[in-house]
């Protein structure tokens, strides 16, 4: 075996090395990602079955977890009152053309017919902005 065979054999053991590295860290990282995801849909079962649990058992004042069930029948009224006045502070939105009050949910303003669809904010802007005047 002349020196250049030596050199070469050495290289093809260090690329086979640093190959093998690349394919357990690359190994590791797919099986912490498969994890992730199964971990992911697990939540995804347990809000699942919870919800069913809800359905199920909210109308039963005697059931195991009433404390949970009033807890969650008592957001739902909190995030529907929410919603209402989210809805009633799109209908102060004027039309910016002719300065009319628009219709909540109109898409079009009911004085000049300029489409003011676009001129809504998202739920989430009106819901920060509330929460900053407060
Ligand atoms: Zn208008």
């Amino acid at each position: 075996m002349d020196l250049f065979d030596k050199i070469s054999d050495a290289v093809v053991v260090a690329g086979k090395e640093v190959s093998k590295k690349a394919k357990e860290v690359s190994d590791v990282a797919k099986l912490k990602y498969d994890i992730k995801v199964k971990e992911s849909s697990m939540r995804d079962k347990y809000i699942e079955l919870g919800k069913a649990y809800y359905e199920t058992n909210k109308d039963q004042a005697q059931a195991e977890h009433f404390e949970l069930i009033t807890d969650i029948t008592e957001l739902q009224n909190q995030i529907r009152e929410l919603k209402e006045e989210a809805m009633e502070a799109r209908g102060a939105v004027t039309c910016p053309k002719c300065g009319a009050k628009v219709q909540p949910g109109a898409a079009f303003c009911g004085k000049c017919g300029t489409k003011v669809d676009d001129i809504f904010e998202d739920e989430e802007d009106i819901i920060a902005e509330e929460d900053e005047e407060q």
